[in-house]
């Protein structure tokens, strides 16, 4: 089967526009982040907000927590390179300076803001200037009285009652351009809420651990809940809460929807073996090296990173470009047909060169780059894997000796 072919089905949801971008209905999954600065500080919470756009956010949120905070969104919404949430905490009157300020959504706490009358306001408003507004819900901040209801606990149920009833105040002036999130730090109750939810709702769904913590726990959690339920096909829109640069956040959903197919690929997507007795180099060093060299390079192409020639072009044969360690050289292999032959302590940049001219110029130019080459980096190529077969034999990792010692020893 051809790389890439296997697709999940998506739940079928409504779409609603933040901005100019889509959320939920056909359109692809998006990518969240939220600013960690002050966002009266204008200019630093614009430097933040173009490094997530840069990182792969399509979306950014700022905290609307104070009026001085609704004047920098006044000040940053019309410079901001994508559209911005503004998170609303207790306060419902920040809330209506932040769609003052021409926000592009806001994000409400039902278990913070719970006077209906005030959120049946602020969602009048929001109709009439056409903005979406996200219904999170955050097991940590649950409504006490539904805390109560479910035996001091909170539960899947709890978290989707607690949407249910904001979509109801909502429903009440006749508002429905909403997206909801079920957030919890225990994966799988968070799991469970956006099952529950998805059930009963096709607004679009903005998936998340919350406090999910610091690296590299964090990202394991957050995976782990968020890409669950990408396959099985619920979520329209992810954000990873880390406590990181938010940066990191961007880039790891980022690379989450591109591993998942779900997104096209922005960014270098780097396989590398995981090495073993046949290895003729430090595999390790070499993978960190590489992923360095690409880390600020934008090219849509998988690269591989290979600790010999014997099984490393074929076994990454479906890479767009890689490199075999040799006999203290590198073999350069495209869609696994070796093209050339470079020293050791040069496989890096002649990766970086190659996938450069591979990007600007496609895989065919690139063999035709390559047609002086390719007969003398084809026999250096079987030079060096006969060679390593002669000195390492079949059994590179000599499992048969071990196997032969635990033998003698019982
Ligand atoms: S056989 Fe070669 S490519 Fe495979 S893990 Fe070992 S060193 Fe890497």
């Amino acid at each position: 089967m051809e790389a890439g072919a296997v697709q999940f089905p998506r739940a079928v949801t409504r779409k609603i526009m933040v901005g100019d971008v889509p959320v939920g209905g056909d359109s692809p999954i998006t990518v969240q982040s939220m600013t960690t600065t002050k966002t009266a500080d204008v200019d630093g919470t614009l430097q933040q907000i173009y490094a997530l756009a840069a990182a792969g956010a399509d979306i950014v949120r700022c905290t609307c927590n104070e009026p001085e905070a609704a004047e920098g969104l006044a000040r940053i919404v019309p410079r901001s390179p994508v559209p911005i949430v503004a998170d609303i905490h207790h306060n419902y009157r920040r809330a209506l300076e932040a769609l003052e300020a021409g926000v592009h959504c806001l994000r409400l706490n039902p278990g913070n803001i719970r006077k209906p009358d005030q959120i049946k306001a602020v969602a009048s408003e929001a109709k009439d200037r056409g903005v979406p507004i996200r219904i999170g819900v955050n097991g940590g901040s649950l409504d006490p009285a539904l805390y109560e209801k479910y035996g001091g606990r909170v539960t899947p149920e709890a978290m989707v009652e607690s949407a249910l009833q904001e979509i109801a105040y909502f429903e009440e002036v006749d508002f429905d351009l909403i997206k909801i999130s079920v957030k919890a730090s225990n994966v799988p109750l968070m799991i469970e809420a956006y099952r529950q939810l998805s059930e009963v709702t096709d607004h679009p769904l903005h998936l998340g651990v919350t406090e999910a913590g610091p690296l590299p726990a964090g990202l394991v959690k957050s995976t782990a809940g968020i890409a669950t339920l990408l396959a099985e096909g619920i979520g329209d829109t992810i954000r990873f809460s880390l406590t990181t640069d938010p940066v990191e956040e961007a880039r790891m959903g980022r690379v989450l929807l591109e591993s998942f197919g779900l997104r096209e690929r922005k960014n270098v997507d780097l396989i590398a073996c995981p090495s073993c007795g046949r290895a003729e180099v430090d595999v390790y060093k070499i993978a960190e090296d590489a992923q360095a060299a690409f880390a600020d390079r934008q090219l849509p192409l998988q690269v591989a990173v290979m600790g010999c020639v014997v099984n490393g072009p074929g076994e990454a044969r479906d890479a767009d470009i890689g490199i075999a360690a040799g006999n203290k050289r590198g073999h350069l292999f495209i869609k696994g047909t070796n093209v050339a032959v470079v020293p050791e302590d040069e496989m890096v940049d002649t990766l970086v060169e190659w996938a450069e001219y591979i990007t600007e110029h496609g895989v065919e130019a690139a063999m035709v780059r390559a047609q002086a080459t390719r007969d003398v980096a084809r026999k250096a190529a079987e030079e060096d894997r006969q060679r390593n077969l002669d000195d390492r034999g079949d059994d590179a990792n000599d499992s048969e000796q071990v196997v032969e010692l635990l033998r003698k020893s019982r």
